[in-house]
């Protein structure tokens, strides 16, 4: 079985009626890159760039910042890498960055909160960004955008940053993609107006059902209540792909659902466009997407959101997907 997959890793990822996707890979240090490409990732979906700050005294400098960042860029070549500002605060902090105690840490000073409030962590990553997209094919997502206000501030610094690199004389890519990771329902209710000043949306599925379903991520005694294909988060998904699409903007997924067997043909046929994870799971994805028709698959997802409860869903998925078994 793994050298069937194998045979998958040079190809692009095409449904069996002819969609084409991306699969690409969640990274978070340069051994990851390794892995990625071993895998068969199509691009990397989400950097997530928190490890160039751990297990240091003081914040990286933006020379620090920008030569880890062009080892990535260039090491994919022209397949693009999606480099997410720091996101910390929540389940994790950092000892150089002293953030005082919060009682509900998910709901507070956390990613790009933290960013727009400081913007001496904020501008020299931002700095090191722009300077290594020269090198390959980088775009630039932030996270945790709870509103467009937001999302414009954050925008609005980093076209700062670049006309100032630009004005030193530096070398910056005229086509670098900016993005948000979707991760607060009340953005993907609001998709529509979002769509329109971004380039793409990540959804961040790992947080999107905590806040939906008001579940702690981390907490053992509800998890039983994390349901990645509970019907809510299904239609949310969708309705966000949909406004991003009439918008012309597409749509990726780097959570851990992007990678659960029972949700990725419901995520195919309701037409994102990149599905990111780990790369130990790349194949096993691919496979699956190729065996699938998105046109077939349309019926599921009618009667998927509008099913009552998760375990009908996933009944549902077992019934229409024979493939998974
Ligand atoms: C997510 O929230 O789904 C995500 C990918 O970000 P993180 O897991 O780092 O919060
Ligand atoms: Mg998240």
């Amino acid at each position: 079985e793994q050298q069937k997959w194998g045979a998958l890793k040079d190809k692009q990822t095409v449904s069996a009626d002819g969609r084409r996707f991306e699969v690409a890979a969640n990274v978070g240090t340069f051994a990851d890159i390794i892995d990625a490409q071993e895998e068969g990732a199509e691009g990397i979906g989400l950097l997530r760039t928190e490890f160039l700050y751990m297990n240091r005294d003081e914040l990286p400098s933006e020379e620090q910042q920008f030569l880890a960042y062009k080892r990535f860029v260039s090491a994919m070549n022209q397949q693009r890498v999606v480099a997410r500002t720091l996101d910390i605060g929540g389940d994790k902090q950092l000892g150089m960055v002293k953030l005082a105690h919060e009682d509900n840490p998910y709901l507070g000073f956390r990613a790009i909160r933290i960013g727009l409030a400081r913007p001496e962590i904020l501008r020299p990553q931002l700095r090191a960004l722009l300077r290594s997209s020269v090198y390959g094919r980088l775009a630039i997502m932030f996270p945790m955008i709870a509103t467009i206000e937001e999302f414009q501030q954050a925008r609005a610094i980093l076209d700062e940053e670049k006309e100032r690199l630009v004005r030193a004389g530096y070398q910056v890519a005229k086509n670098i993609e900016v993005g948000m990771m979707l991760e607060i329902p009340a953005v993907a209710v609001m998709a529509e107006h979002f769509a329109k000043y971004v380039d793409f949306f990540s959804i961040g599925s790992n947080d999107l059902v905590q806040y939906l379903l008001a579940v702690d991520r981390g907490n053992q005694q509800v998890a039983y209540l994390y349901q990645e294909l509970h019907p809510a988060v299904l239609r949310m998904v969708k309705q966000v792909i949909e406004a991003a699409h009439a918008e012309g903007k597409w749509v990726g997924m780097c959570g851990e659902m992007a990678s659960n067997p029972l949700a990725v043909p419901l995520l195919m046929a309701m037409g994102l466009d990149e599905f990111s994870m780990s790369s130990s799971q790349i194949l096993r994805v691919r496979s699956l997407i190729h065996q699938l028709s998105t046109r077939k698959l349309q019926p599921l997802v009618h009667r998927a959101i509008n099913a009552e409860t998760t375990a009908e869903v996933q009944k549902l998925v077992r019934e229409y997907v024979p493939e998974l078994k």
